[in-house]
């Protein structure tokens, strides 16, 4: 048995992390929220580098389509339907089991996003929606915890890092959230999977710089455009205008009153239905409801029930995915018909 100083030796060899920063990575604990394109390079990336500890949250089922680019997943994952914080995980324990690796199956919300980025010296943003960024940043600014953004789409990307209390933070960045439509998204415009790579990396570094205490003094934005070889580095300034986040501490995305919600997930042609209230659902007896009426497939994170011309995946805290649904009123009948609300 190798002992864990060979299988750092390349990095430690490194002036920017020598031993003291290989021990202050083992001691760190990082969260990455999505764990898609982005998030499974990010994550393989820092349990390689011997990050310590890493909690992996994600709401979605690998899929076959998955595979052009979320790196982490196999057929296999695919056959047994497992929830990519799952599925990754495991692979991670294969890659280094000294790394302690938690999957969180669960859509970060404003009920849990305190809960599930508590506890962490990192976050790192491997999501796909602007919801969720404004979320992560509220938790971030109100606890003073650092974050890595990240965005693909198409061939190009972008990340900063964001330290709440001294740099600018993303709303003052993105003071308001674009419309629904009114951006490309990797449904629309499709995402290369080497543009993901590239800023997926560049989110590593710059956490490892984070970890080891070796932030740029005033991050700046990366553009990268892998396909017009184009690299920009934009600096970042607060604009004139008072940031509702930072300067006044108004959380509006982490404050925002929860009922149940439906969205539109990126990329999958499914809603996701969120029920009001914390009740967990009990897969067996759910299951032996529905084999009456379709085709029902389960195992132990979830449950999965077509009926033509619907594909409905249901998880032990109600959440459920809604496929074949034209819109969500559609798919919010379908969950009340079959799932119960
Ligand atoms: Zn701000």
């Amino acid at each position: 048995m190798q002992t864990q100083t060979d299988r750092y030796a390349r990095q430690v060899l490194l002036p920017q992390i020598g031993p003291q920063g290989q021990e202050r990575m083992r001691a760190a604990s990082v969260a990455v929220v999505g764990c898609g394109a982005l998030g499974t390079v990010i994550a393989d990336g820092l349990a390689r580098a011997g990050v310590g500890s890493l909690r992996l949250i994600d709401r979605d089922v690998v899929e076959l389509h998955n595979l052009q680019r979320q790196v982490l997943f196999d057929e296999e994952d695919v056959a047994a339907s497992l929830p990519k914080a799952v599925a990754a995980a495991r692979k991670l324990a294969r890659i280094n089991s000294d790394v302690r690796v938690e999957p969180v199956v669960a859509d970060l919300s404003p009920r849990n996003a305190e809960r599930l980025l508590d506890g962490v010296d990192l976050v790192v943003d491997g999501t796909d929606n602007f919801e969720a960024r404004y979320l992560i940043n509220d938790v971030c600014v109100k606890h003073r915890r650092p974050w890595v953004h990240g965005a693909v789409v198409g061939t190009y990307g972008v990340t900063t890092t964001i330290l709440p209390g001294r740099t600018p933070c993303y709303r003052c960045i993105l003071l308001r959230k674009p419309a629904p439509g009114t951006t490309p998204t990797c449904d629309t415009a499709g995402v290369l999977g080497a543009a993901v790579n590239v800023i997926a990396s560049l989110e590593v570094v710059q956490a490892i710089k984070v970890l080891t205490d070796q932030v740029d003094p005033t991050p700046p934005l990366i553009f990268v455009d892998v396909w017009a070889n184009q690299w920009e580095m934009v600096p970042i300034r607060k604009g004139d205008g008072r940031c509702p986040a930072c300067d006044e501490g108004r959380l509006d995305f982490l404050t925002a009153r929860e009922t149940g919600r439906v969205v539109e997930l990126c990329g999958e042609g499914a809603f996701q239905i969120t029920p009001s209230g914390d009740g967990r659902i009990p897969l067996v007896q759910l299951a032996d409801r529905l084999r009456r009426v379709g085709e029902v497939f389960q195992n132990e994170y979830l449950l999965r029930f077509r009926t033509a011309p619907y594909e409905v995946t249901v998880f032990a805290d109600g959440r459920a995915l809604v496929k074949g649904a034209a819109d969500e009123a559609e798919a919010k009948g379908v969950y009340a018909k079959y799932v119960g609300t």
